[in-house]
């Protein structure tokens, strides 16, 4: 479904991220992976070349919020596959906090990695796609996007301003044949949730139609979708894939 095409994928190292990187790859996707430290970028890349020698994966790990660095970064992709065709902003922290210990200095820093690297990934990527002729921008909501979450209120501002920018540049951008769309998954067994212990996890599972939680492949089928051709008419769109929890 991605023969040939050329992706980012911010938070790659693990994860949602590592399984879009995956599905990609399987898809025949030139895929360059970011993450926060070179040790979980070239363990991400080692893993991955263990499963397929013949996959085309190669990592970075800038400041995400440093328009240089990720204008630079994103160059190198360009001149190392010869494209840029899909941006997944998918690097992401959340929060618990309740308000009233909420240290004023980690609200800023959900929103510098939350929605200032986004801003700033999407600007370096629209600037390529836009000369190149168009491209796909795909960003990593929640189903937190929807009501809010009982604490942590930095998280869900985040992903609310994530799906802001979704709808906004949507508009902006469909002149250039540039489509931007989110992903905004429910719960989902990534190794955080996977370590939950069992009587955590059931009272969660209960409230969720389908009856179980998501798998990182449950998100990265979505992101799959979005990224490619069979995607062509929709932009704009803030997809769903909970399994009808919606917080
Ligand atoms: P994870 O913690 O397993 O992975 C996070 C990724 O982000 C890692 O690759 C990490 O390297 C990268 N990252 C973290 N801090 C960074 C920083 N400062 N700079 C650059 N990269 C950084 O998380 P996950 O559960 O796979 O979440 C991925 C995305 O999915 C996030 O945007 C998250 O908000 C969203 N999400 C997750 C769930 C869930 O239940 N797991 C549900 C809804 C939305």
């Amino acid at each position: 479904m991605l023969k040939n095409k050329v992706a980012i994928v911010t938070g790659g190292t693990r994860g949602i991220g590592y399984e879009v990187v995956k599905t990609f790859l399987e898809n025949g996707a030139k895929v360059a992976l970011l993450g926060s430290k070179e040790e979980s970028v070239n363990k991400a890349l080692a893993r991955l070349k263990a499963e397929n020698g013949q996959y085309e994966v190669t990592g970075f790990y800038p400041d995400l919020a440093d328009p240089e660095q990720v204008a630079q970064t994103f160059q190198n992709v360009k001149e190392a596959f010869g494209s840029l065709d899909i941006l997944v902003n998918n690097a992401g922290i959340s929060a618990r906090e309740s308000l009233y210990d909420y240290d004023p200095k980690a609200f800023e820093s959900i929103m510098r990695l939350n929605v200032n690297a986004m801003f700033v990934c999407t600007q370096a990527a629209a600037r390529i796609m836009k000369e190149q002729g168009g491209g796909v921008i795909l960003n990593t909501s929640s189903m937190v996007s929807i009501y809010g979450q009982p604490s942590g209120v930095g998280y869900p501002a985040s992903k609310f301003a994530v799906n802001g920018l979704t709808k906004s540049l949507a508009r902006e951008l469909g002149k250039d044949n540039i489509r931007v769309n989110a992903v905004a998954p429910g719960i989902t067994a990534t190794d955080m949730v996977a370590a939950l212990p069992e009587e955590m996890i059931k009272p969660l599972i209960a409230t969720i139609p389908l009856g179980r939680v998501g798998t990182p492949r449950d998100i990265a089928n979505a992101f799959l979708f979005l990224a490619s051709d069979m995607a062509s008419y929709v932009t704009g769109e803030i997809l769903s894939v909970d399994g009808a929890a919606r917080a």
